[in-house]
C-alpha cells in the first residue's frame, strides 16, 4: 500500500498560506517553487513576494517571476506553481 501523499496543488497552496516557498517531504527534502515560462517553458525561481495580511495573518498573495532566457517578468497563476 503507498503512503497517502497530498496532491501538488494542495502542497502548493498550504506553502503560500504559511508564507513559505519550499515544502518538506517525508523524508526532509525540500521542493523549492518554481513556474514554467509561458514563453520558453524554462523553470524559474520566484523573484519577488507579494505579502497579504488579513485576519489569518501574513501570507503569500501572489509571486513575480522573471525567466533569464527571454526576459520576461510575470506574475504566475496558482495553476503554473509547482514543486522541484
Ligand atoms: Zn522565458
Amino acid at each position: 500500500m503507498m503512503q497517502s501523499r497530498k496532491a501538488e496543488p494542495e502542497l502548493i497552496a498550504q506553502a503560500l498560506q504559511t508564507g513559505r516557498l519550499s515544502v518538506e517531504d517525508e523524508h526532509g527534502f525540500h521542493h523549492e517553487l518554481y513556474a514554467a515560462c509561458p514563453r520558453d517553458g524554462s523553470h524559474v525561481a520566484p523573484v519577488r513576494t507579494i505579502w497579504r495580511r488579513d485576519a489569518d495573518g501574513r501570507h503569500i498573495d501572489q509571486l513575480e517571476f522573471h525567466c533569464p532566457r527571454c526576459g520576461r517578468t510575470w506574475q504566475a497563476e496558482r495553476t503554473e506553481l509547482h514543486l522541484r
